[in-house]
Parts: C-alpha cells; sequence; structure tokens
C-alpha cells in the first residue's frame, strides 16, 4: 500500500500548490517516473489512479510496458539516440527530451513510417550546464521553424531539468526562465505550446507555482532506485 499512499500525499501536496498559485487543480498532470522499478510497480500505481508513467532507457521500457495495464501510457523522458527513435516512436505516447534537430528528423521520419502523429516536447538546458543534454534558449528560437515543419511532430511544449540543489527555491528561475522562453516561442510562432514538464520528487510544489502543467516524480512515490529492482520477478 505504500505506493497508494505516496500518490495520495503527493497528489495533496500538488492541490496545496496548485492553491497557492492560484491555478485549477486539474491543470496539473502527475507522471510515476518508473524508471529502474519493475512493471509489478508500475501495476500498484495504476491500480491507486496513476496513468502516467516516464522511462529513460528505450530497452527498459520495451520489455515492461508489455506487462502493464493496456491503458497505462508512457512518456519517454531520457536522452534519446537518432538510432533509438524508431521504437521511441512505437512505445511512447509522447518523447519529452527532444534535444537537437537531427533526432527531431529521425523521430519524424520513423513516426511517419508508423503513420502516427507524435507528440513532443523539447528539452532545454536552462541554465547551461555543460554536463546535462538539452537544446539552449538560444538554438529552440533558431530551430522552431523547423521542427513545426516536420509534419508528424506535435510540438505540445518544453521540458527542463534544473541545476541539482538541496533547495528547492533554487531551482525557481529556472523553471520561470522556461515558462518565459515557452511564452516568446508562442508569440514568435502564433499557436500555443502548452505543456512546461517540470519539477521532480524535490521540487514539484516549487514547478506548479511557476506554471508546470506536469510533473516527473519518481522516487517520492516508488522510493530509491536501485539497479537491483530490475532483476526481481516483475
Ligand atoms: C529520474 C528522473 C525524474 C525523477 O526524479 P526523482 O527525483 O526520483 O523524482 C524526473 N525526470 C527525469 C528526466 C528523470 O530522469
Amino acid at each position: 500500500m505504500e505506493i497508494a499512499d505516496n500518490i495520495a500525499e503527493i497528489r495533496l501536496r500538488m492541490d496545496e500548490a496548485c492553491e497557492r498559485a492560484g491555478r485549477s487543480s486539474d491543470s496539473v498532470k502527475l507522471m510515476g517516473v518508473s524508471k529502474t522499478h519493475p512493471a509489478s510497480a508500475i501495476r500498484e500505481a495504476f491500480d491507486a489512479g496513476l496513468t502516467l508513467f516516464g522511462e529513460n532507457k528505450i530497452q527498459e521500457a520495451a520489455l515492461k510496458i508489455p506487462d502493464c495495464p493496456d491503458a497505462a501510457r508512457f512518456h519517454f523522458i531520457g536522452h534519446l539516440q537518432s538510432n533509438k527513435a524508431r521504437d521511441a516512436a512505437r512505445l511512447f505516447a509522447m518523447v519529452q527530451g527532444v534535444d537537437k534537430l537531427g533526432t527531431a528528423i529521425e523521430l519524424n521520419k520513423r513516426a511517419d513510417q508508423l503513420a502516427r502523429d507524435l507528440p513532443i516536447l523539447l528539452e532545454v538546458n536552462v541554465a547551461g550546464e555543460a554536463s546535462k543534454f538539452g537544446y539552449t534558449p538560444a538554438t529552440v528560437l533558431e530551430d522552431l521553424e523547423r521542427l513545426m515543419d516536420l509534419p508528424r511532430l506535435e510540438l505540445h511544449g518544453f521540458m527542463t531539468i534544473p541545476p541539482f540543489a538541496a533547495d528547492p527555491e533554487r531551482a525557481r528561475p529556472y523553471f520561470r526562465a522556461l515558462r518565459e522562453l515557452r511564452n516568446r516561442c508562442e508569440d514568435l510562432a502564433g499557436i500555443p505550446f502548452p505543456e512546461l514538464s517540470m519539477g521532480m520528487s524535490g521540487d514539484f510544489e516549487i514547478a506548479i507555482e511557476e506554471g508546470s502543467t506536469l510533473v516527473r516524480v519518481g522516487t517520492a512515490i516508488f522510493g530509491k532506485r536501485k539497479f537491483s529492482n530490475l532483476k526481481s520477478p516483475a
């Protein structure tokens, strides 16, 4: 029952953050980041009402998804290499974390082969950390038109992972910067990019206050990640 309790507590804290920000509580979706956790944990979360899950390894997801409820939806939240674009387009309801035009072009081609439209989010490295993947804000503006021209990709918005900090307040400027970049892209493109995927276990309340529409919560739902989790029977 622990997973169900964790989900209930996070939903409560999400509602409170929405209230502080004057937002309606249905304006933010909760994703359970299930990477390294077995399908049995996903089923438990699903039974507690969670339907959206995030995985960051193609191979791991390909093995687990068949053992999960059909109605569970998965987003890819890892770094996508072009040679995995075909599997990503096949397995996921959305690919978050598209971080360059070349990857987008490959995803568009693979989605077209599957005769499907594929929602994507662009990952933006707002802080410019050398250790992280992601678009710089300047390159987003540069590539925006060409990304929008890819007929099988639907750009729904943006995601970011701020620099790690023990104090979640430190993440606020990065969340705000992503929202402002989104607003600028909407002005340029003349269409809405409603999705802002930001906030994790340690900082999702701050992210909601800054406009997040999708929080990606792993540890606070499923507990600590251990690689040995994967070896236990699913
Ligand atoms: C692992 C991961 C998360 C979840 O992080 P927690 O701190 O465990 O909540 C969220 N987003 C991405 C992109 C991740 O890789």
